[in-house]
């Protein structure tokens, strides 16, 4: 896929730069006169997109299903009364052709949405030989391929105005994310699709008001393109996402705070200054891996001591206790335990993997992952 980076409706967008892609409005469109005041306030700040969801995905049944059509027609009022450019979610070809008749600016895919092949097609399908931007959602799962092959069915339909909308992916795991943001795969995309945009909606992944600042920070830090921020004028009756939406009021507030940095040195001294600590890092880096070369040769002596010995790979109460030593020695050491306790499973795991493969020679199971991620 090859993006451009003039001429497209995002890239006009971000060629004022200093200034990040603002797309704000609620979580959903609930009546006609909350989609307008909305709209009003954020009118007054400049937003670039107003968006508002009309048909919602949700878990459950009998809970808020979006307004359906009759709130595209509040939003070709939002676009014909206050000159502003809307957008909203797409998740079937009869959304498609509907938000199309009314004069929906721009569309979306949805994260639940993004997931599903067939779902994807069939908007592909519905946009064919149509002229609009879209934006795609990751899918609710980290699964970048999935993510990028929903981006290429729709440029293969001809829609290459695209852009992608970091919303961050459900995990299990407890966390103060409402989605966890696994800042690597964005990431992983920019460097794949440099012109493609990314914005990030910093409302579904923090899933509270509080981290929408720090989130939309940090997607700036990172390089992104945007932000996409759920807002409200009365957050708390909100009928869809109360706990994540803001005020205009707080947007501004966040928005006045937001700093652009700068995507380069932009002095000689300062380069320099730079790649003198990237030396150094670098050397750093060459002892820590010297360092863990050392760790996996001890390890496949082990290796070979339990296979003459007959004993088994796993030692739990050693694991145990180099898990619990090691974060000790990380706090000491003024580095966080819990990124040292993540590097020691990932460090097991291998050392697990050596061992294993000592045990069982020729065991395919023991091969070491090289592979690039794999697309299904
Ligand atoms: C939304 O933007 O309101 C929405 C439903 O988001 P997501 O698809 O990211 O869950
Ligand atoms: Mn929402």
């Amino acid at each position: 896929m090859d993006f451009k980076n003039k001429d497209t409706y995002f890239a006009d967008l971000l060629a004022e730069r200093g200034r990040p892609l603002v797309i704000a409005g609620p979580c959903s469109a609930e009546s006609e006169q909350q989609v307008m005041q909305t709209a009003e306030a954020l009118k007054k700040l400049n937003v670039h997109l107003f968006r508002a969801g009309i048909w919602k995905p949700r878990s459950r049944p009998n809970t808020f299903e979006g307004v359906g059509l009759q709130g595209l027609a509040w939003l070709a009022r939002v676009k014909q009364e206050l000159g502003m450019r809307v957008t909203t979610e797409v998740a079937t070809g009869r959304h498609v052709e509907e938000a199309l008749k009314q004069g929906i600016d721009v569309l979306w895919i949805g994260a639940r949405t993004t997931v599903n092949p067939f779902a994807v097609q069939e908007i592909a399908d519905a946009l064919s030989g149509v002229n609009i931007p879209v934006m795609v959602k990751n899918p609710v799962n980290p699964d970048l391929a999935l993510w990028i092959g929903a981006i290429e069915r729709i440029y293969q339909a001809g829609i290459t105005d695209l852009a992608a909308i970091h919303r961050g992916f459900s995990s299990y795991q407890p966390s103060k994310y409402r989605n966890a943001p696994v800042w690597q795969i964005p990431i992983e995309l920019k460097a794949r699709f440099q012109n493609l945009p990314v914005i990030v909606d910093p409302s579904h992944i923090g899933g509270t008001r509080d981290l929408i600042y720090p989130l939309s920070q940090r997607a700036l830090d990172m390089g992104c393109d945007g932000v996409m921020i759920e807002t409200h004028p009365n957050p708390a009756e909100a009928l869809s996402d109360a706990e994540q939406q803001v005020t205009p009021a707080t947007l501004a507030d966040i928005l006045s705070k937001l700093q652009v940095r700068k995507t380069n040195y932009d002095d000689a001294e300062l380069v320099n200054r730079a790649e003198e600590l990237r030396l150094k890092i670098d050397a750093a880096d060459h002892d820590l891996i010297g360092a863990l070369a050392q760790r996996m040769a001890l390890v496949e002596q082990i290796g070979e001591y339990k296979k003459q010995n007959n004993v088994q790979v796993l030692q739990l109460e050693r694991w145990k206790e180099i898990f619990r030593t090691r974060a000790d020695w990380a706090a000491e050491a003024g580095i966080n335990p819990a990124f040292v306790e993540e590097l020691y499973k990932l460090i097991h795991v291998e050392s697990i993997r050596k061992q294993t493969s000592i045990m069982q020679a020729g065991n395919p199971e023991t091969k070491p992952n090289t592979e690039p991620e794999q697309a299904s």
